[in-house]
């Protein structure tokens, strides 16, 4: 220290090409921090300071007399030397990775703990010599002379780490040029080169003992390196380039895209939404509620809609358009969460889609209708075919369907069925003498007698042209003999009215009980015919039923 106090400064021209140098980077540092942004900018900055010791103490060294000196100073810029790569090889990564978060205090930390190691045991070679052997010392007796440096295991051992990071720092920029394409992959490839020429020149230096003014190389590689890395990305302004390619493209967009701050000030719109808005100028600075044709609606959905991110239809029936808007937050993390700076409003007109919608629902719509049309007309056909057009009874054809739901729940709920045949008696006689239509007329009124005398889970069915059956669901034999017996005076006592006057008419019944007097329809519509048959052997105008295993019955009147 002693040695490098003592007067002996020449200012020979290696000594001020490498003070020329280190003012350079020192302007070229300061020109940076006024730059606009761009990834690991700071790191970029850092990177100028380490070197800049690096050459400082490189200078430091041409300058002074004594050998002992020299290697002190050779000493202190080891910190420089080993800071250099750190910061280079961070200021690549979040430069390729557009990184703008600085690295946290945790990894400043850990990057800084080999540098500082490795200067300590730089400065304290003196004592241990494990850095540079004891036989370095200067090249001849002249004063001044440069030191030639016998490297010790401490020195290749912080080589091989510096090396390690310079493989990283090439490794990170190849990868990022083979990632890329056109503009950005020609950028990346600059970044190589620059990447490669100091790290050659230490090669030089360290293997083939290559040194400029008597001094190792790099430090001076380094000063072009911070020159040509700043070219490289102030030059080309790749970062310049993407906010005003983002700028042309939101101007020439058709669709309305408007910028609302917290306060509901407009700060940007693009032409299409100026257009639609039907302003020119003026504009900047007004609330959204204030502006026109849409200003007051979006300002509802926005209060409506208070998440994140939303989708919205919008209806501006005043110019018969219909709009969707999307709204989108925009956010800046800070370390107490998420600030909202404003949120963007993209509107799109899907006027056409949405009238080709409402075209689409009107059109189900209508086909829904006709299809209820075409089943409640399939429903009356249904019923026209099962339904006797002169009485509006049943016929035959859903005779069968309707005993065999009853069948089923009879022998579900083991409750008793009773099938009744009718007959008019002596209709012919009447038709003879009274004609067809007065016939019909008593057809008719016996059909308006018979449902009078119903239950709701009776059915009748008129299955010939003056005969009818009967079905009674539930009725056992002496309850259905009654009612049948009810029906058979009723009608006898009864005046019809029709077109040739009063008229009147009895009829003749046969009963038949399931399970007694059959299993099927089949053999209760025989047990029942047999009983009809009988009855008008018997007179007529009575209701018979024939005497079956399980009971012994007459006929009756
Ligand atoms: P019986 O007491 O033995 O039954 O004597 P009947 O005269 O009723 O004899 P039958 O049952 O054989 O006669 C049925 C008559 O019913 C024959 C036909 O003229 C008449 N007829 C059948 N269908 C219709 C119809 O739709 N309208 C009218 N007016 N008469 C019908
Ligand atoms: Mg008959
Ligand atoms: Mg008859």
């Amino acid at each position: 220290m002693q040695a490098c106090l003592a007067p002996g400064w020449s200012p020979s021209p290696p000594v001020l090409v490498t003070l020329l140098v280190c003012f350079g980077v020192i302007l070229l540092a300061h020109w940076m921090t006024r730059q606009r942004d761009f990834p690991g900018r700071d790191s970029f900055i850092l990177l100028h300071l380490s070197s800049l010791w690096w050459m400082a103490c490189a200078s430091l060294e041409l300058s002074v007399m004594s050998a002992e000196c020299k290697m002190f100073l050779s000493g202190m810029a080891w910190l420089g030397i080993l800071f250099t790569p750190t910061f280079w090889a961070v200021f690549l990564w979040q430069y390729v990775n557009s990184v703008r978060t600085p690295v946290p205090r945790a990894g400043v930390l850990a990057l800084s703990l080999m540098p500082l190691l490795v200067w300590i045991i730089a400065l304290s070679n003196p004592w241990h010599g494990l850095f540079y052997l004891a036989s370095s010392g200067p090249i001849d007796d002249s004063p001044g002379a440069p030191v030639r440096y016998q490297h010790g295991p401490l020195f290749y051992a912080t080589a091989v780490y510096v090396y390690l990071l310079m493989a990283f720092c090439m490794g990170v920029v190849v990868r990022a040029a083979v990632l890329s394409q056109g503009l950005h992959r020609r950028h990346y490839l600059g970044f190589v080169l620059v990447t490669a020429a100091p790290w050659t020149a230490n090669v030089a230096y360290v293997v083939f003992g290559w040194t400029v003014f008597g001094v190792d190389p790099t430090p001076f590689c380094f000063a072009f390196t911070l020159v040509a890395f700043a070219w490289l990305i102030l030059g080309v302004r790749l970062f310049d380039l993407l906010p005003v390619a983002r700028h042309l493209l939101l101007e020439a967009l058709i669709d309305p895209v408007l910028v609302v701050d917290p306060r509901g000030r407009v700060i940007e719109a693009n032409p299409a939404a100026l257009k639609l808005a039907g302003l020119q100028q003026g504009w900047q600075g007004r609330t959204l509620v204030d502006w026109p044709v849409f200003g007051a609606d979006l300002q509802r959905l926005l209060e409506q809609h208070e998440a994140e991110a939303s989708e919205q239809m919008l209806t501006l029936t005043s110019a018969a358009r219909y709009y969707e808007v999307r709204v989108r937050w925009i956010e800046r993390t800070t370390r107490n969460g998420p600030v909202l700076l404003g949120r963007m409003l993209y509107i799109r007109d899907v006027t056409l889609r949405h009238l080709a919608e409402l075209k689409l629902a009107e059109a189900l719509a209508l086909s829904e209708e006709r299809l209820s049309t075409i089943s409640s007309l399939h429903e009356q056909l249904r019923e026209q075919a099962l339904c006797d057009p002169l009485t509006g009874l049943y016929n035959r054809r859903y005779l069968d369907e309707f005993f065999a739901r009853e069948l089923a729940r009879a022998q579900r709920e083991k409750l008793p069925l009773a099938l009744a045949l009718i007959d008019l008696d002596h209709f012919k006689r009447l038709n003879d003498e009274c004609g067809h239509l007065v016939g019909d007329d008593v057809l008719k009124a016996v059909a308006q007698h018979l449902l009078d005398n119903l239950r709701s889970t009776d059915a009748v069915f008129r299955i010939g042209g003056e005969e009818f059956l009967l079905i009674l669901p539930g009725a056992d034999s002496a309850e259905a003999r009654n009612r049948l017996q009810n029906i058979c005076s009723q009608l006898a006592q009864q005046e019809i009215a029709t077109r040739g006057g009063h008229q009147r008419v009895t009829l003749s019944a046969g009963l038949a009980h399931w399970p007694q007097q059959g299993q099927t329809l089949d053999e209760l519509l025989q047990a029942a015919d047999a009983a009809l048959y009988q009855a008008k052997r018997g007179g007529r105008n009575r209701v018979c039923c024939l005497a079956s295993n399980a009971e012994a019955g007459h006929p009756s009147r």
